[in-house]
């Protein structure tokens, strides 16, 4: 179920609409949007699966002679049939958030029942005999919990505080259902959302962090450290002068920290079509571009990825946004990259709502109203 859709606003003088209101009155443009609508709401892959020729005329309000509209929706290739199973026509072309919004549901669902478990008793037995397990492969302290809370300055280190929540939680980076122990190895400081939206994944924000931050993380929380606190005290007697602890601010020369591995992204991935979606917008509205030439793709889908994963932004506010700022004459010439809609989002996203236009801008490149 989704709560919009998608419809450029060239649409009225398009061929089809155009022949489809010539046949059957204007209103059959309205007629054909409840349709749409009724899809976005119930079918959101644009199969219309169980509905036959009246259903279909229904959900569209069609007046008219029984037939008649679906027919001619067929003729001009606005529906497809097939075998008896009649489907919107490029659904998934034009409204690519709607027909993955099932996919979305999934996915959450997924990660809850990963993280959570189910609701029912048996699950929660064994949640506590889980935990139960972690601690015998593993336990922290206190005080060490205390130490990295500190140490990341009570900050989430997945959202590094752009979420504006107070205060982290502990969240295991290998999740106790998949075996994870409860030692500080295995801990890291997230600010509730992050950790409610992490879901199964197995990702070290601590290490990431601290390559952002060019600092050192502790040893003795790093994943193959000792797993107990008194395995821990005895290797550091072990160990000659211990280091100090490091200061989490960013150094003029940040010791050289193992990277966080540069992904390559698939052609149909969203970074690389957000990244694609920028471009265009860019070209649109005739942008030069002088120096470099156009920019590299797999940079551009990096930082993308970064306004998803990290910042926790959805796909559709970032198209939105980006046509906002490309359609006004300040922020067009100071938004250029990825990079730079990431630092300047929060104020962006302030002037954007404030807008009167707002409200109607389509994701399309276009506004509709
Ligand atoms: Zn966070």
């Amino acid at each position: 179920m989704a709560n919009d859709l998608r419809v450029s606003i060239n649409a009225p003088e398009h061929p089809k609409i155009q022949k489809l209101c010539k046949r059957l009155g204007d209103a059959a443009f309205l007629y054909l949007f409840k349709l749409w609508r009724h899809a976005a709401a119930n079918k959101t892959t644009g199969v219309l699966t169980n509905m036959d020729l009246e259903d279909i005329e229904i959900a569209a309000g069609w007046p008219g002679e029984g037939g008649a509209f679906v027919a001619c929706l067929i003729e001009l290739k606005l529906l497809n049939e097939k075998q008896g199973i009649y489907s919107i026509n490029d659904w998934a072309e034009h409204n690519p958030w709607v027909y993955h919004a099932g996919d979305r549901k999934k996915i959450a669902k997924e990660a809850a029942k990963a993280k959570w478990g189910d609701n029912n008793t048996r699950t929660k037995l064994k949640r506590s005999e889980r935990l139960a397990e972690a601690r015998r492969k593993g336990r922290h302290t206190k005080a060490e919990w205390n130490s990295m809370v500190a140490f990341f300055n009570n900050t989430c280190v997945m959202c590094e505080g752009a979420s504006n929540l107070n205060g982290v939680v502990k969240d295991h980076l290998i999740p106790v259902y998949q075996g994870g122990s409860d030692s500080i190895t295995n801990l890291q400081p997230l600010c509730v959302l992050c950790n409610v939206r992490k879901g199964p994944d197995n990702t070290d924000y601590r290490t990431i962090y601290c390559s952002n931050h060019g600092i050192n993380m502790p040893l003795e929380w790093q994943a193959n450290a000792c797993t107990t606190p008194a395995q821990r005290l005895r290797s550091m007697k072990r160990t000659p002068a211990p280091s100090p602890l490091p200061v989490p601010s960013p150094t003029p020369f940040p010791s050289p920290e193992p990277k966080e591995e540069k992904k390559t992204f698939a052609p149909d991935s969203e970074e690389i079509r957000l990244s694609e979606f920028f471009i265009n917008l860019l070209d649109q509205r005739q942008y030069p571009w002088l120096k470099n030439g156009k920019p590299n793709i797999q940079v551009w889908a990096r930082d993308f990825d970064k306004i998803i994963r990290i910042d926790g932004r959805l796909p559709e506010m970032i198209r939105r946004l980006l046509v906002w700022c490309q359609a006004d004459s300040f922020w067009q010439d100071n938004i250029l990259s990825p990079s730079k809609l990431r630092k300047q989002w929060a104020q962006l996203e302030l002037k954007m709502r404030k807008d009167k236009d707002y409200e109607g801008a389509s994701t399309n490149g276009h506004i509709f109203r």
